[in-house]
């Protein structure tokens, strides 16, 4: 069964048969301007409020919703039919509100720190699955008296391995919730094609590459994907969608004790954001502690030492702060409770430079 924001606007108007085209219209601007639940939108009549309820469920069922940082952070885990769960986060600042999203149950990219590559892959998310988290999310911060501005995804999975789903899913949150393309974010691994696929786009959306490592050495060992797609590869994607887009570019970069964060690190990243037609924007964020992955993060001080080394190559960066940890919400520990293999040994060596 379809669900409710899998449909297109064309096949919810073939899906509604003889009745009139403007309800079409009515269902539409319930689903994604009022996040209403079909029941609740008070413009149709009783009997297709209902035939829309049952015939067009949720894709998501609510299993729990941990609350952290103060009320300003909730992490929804959901379950998919079929069973497969996965994780939203909410996110309130006091000038914004994210929402991060997942595009897959699990991940097939297999990064070691990373709790959801730690799981494995289990499917792809539909449109529907995608969008839904934003509506349901959107709806949370609504009844806390905000508006839901800025979509990340960054939640489980790697979204540029879904690019269809996740291109569509960017078309609805664009043409129809109305969030513009700057306020989108798709974050990824490095998967070349996808990025080239992501220029092209009719959405400008911010690009963030996670590339925790500047040489190719280190990178085949911390993001497995760099095998197929090595750094230079993945700077010529980065390029051409600078080329195309003149978007901002972020390099994402978990900062692990004694594995990337010395001085050389720096200047190879540097020399990295140095040599693209526009400089790319470097967050650090220090590495959460997840169940399979035994280094620690870099303690504060070595943070703030990478920073200000790069600030003085002339490097803009900044220190992401953290959210969520205390619930496993933070950047690499969404797993939807799947349980993973704990390992004790350090399993990423320093690359001799
Ligand atoms: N697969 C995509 C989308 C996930 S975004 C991607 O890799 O970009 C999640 C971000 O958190 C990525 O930048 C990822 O590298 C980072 N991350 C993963 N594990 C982490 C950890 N243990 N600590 C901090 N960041 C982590």
């Amino acid at each position: 069964m379809a669900s409710r924001y899998d449909l297109s606007k064309d096949e919810l108007v073939a899906w509604l048969g003889n009745e009139p085209r403007y309800r079409a219209t009515q269902i539409w601007e319930g689903l994604y301007q009022q996040f209403a639940e079909p029941a609740d939108i008070s413009a149709l009549p009783k009997t297709l409020r209902a035939r829309v309820q049952e015939e067009l469920p949720s894709s998501l069922s609510l299993v729990t919703e941990r609350v952290s940082d103060g009320g300003d952070t909730s992490k929804f885990l959901w379950e998919l039919e079929g069973g497969a769960r996965i994780e939203t986060v909410l996110m309130l600042y006091p000038d914004r509100v994210t929402v991060c999203v997942s595009t897959q149950a699990g991940c097939a990219m297999a990064c070691g720190f990373c709790a959801t590559g730690q799981a494995g892959f289990t499917r792809h998310l539909s449109v529907g699955e995608i969008v839904e988290q934003v509506v349901v999310a959107a709806r949370r911060g609504r009844e806390m008296g905000r508006r839901v501005g800025n979509i990340v995804f960054m939640g489980m999975g790697e979204p540029l391995a879904n690019e269809p789903n996740v291109h569509a899913a960017v078309e609805r949150l664009h043409d129809d919730i109305g969030i513009s393309a700057r306020h989108l974010t798709v974050s990824t691994v490095g998967v070349v094609p996808g990025i080239h696929r992501l220029a092209q786009w009719a959405e400008p959306v911010n690009l963030a590459v996670s590339l925790h490592a500047a040489n190719d050495q280190l990178r085949d060992d911390l993001v497995p994907i760099n095998k197929r797609y090595p750094i230079g590869m993945l700077m010529d994607a980065c390029a051409d969608y600078l080329d195309a887009r003149g978007r901002r570019l972020s390099f994402e970069w978990a900062l692990i004790d004694s594995v990337n964060d010395r001085r050389q690190d720096a200047v190879e990243l540097a020399e990295l954001c140095h040599d693209l037609p526009l400089p790319a924007h470097v967050n650090l964020i220090p590495l959460n502690s997840t169940p399979g992955y035994p280094t620690r993060g870099t303690p504060p001080e070595g943070v703030a030492r990478f920073r200000d080394e790069l600030l003085r190559m002339g490097v803009n960066v900044t220190v992401r702060a953290n959210r969520g940890n205390d619930i496993d919400a933070a950047c690499g520990q969404l797993a939807a409770g799947q349980p993973v293999e704990v390992r004790t040994a350090i399993t990423s060596k320093r690359v001799p430079s």
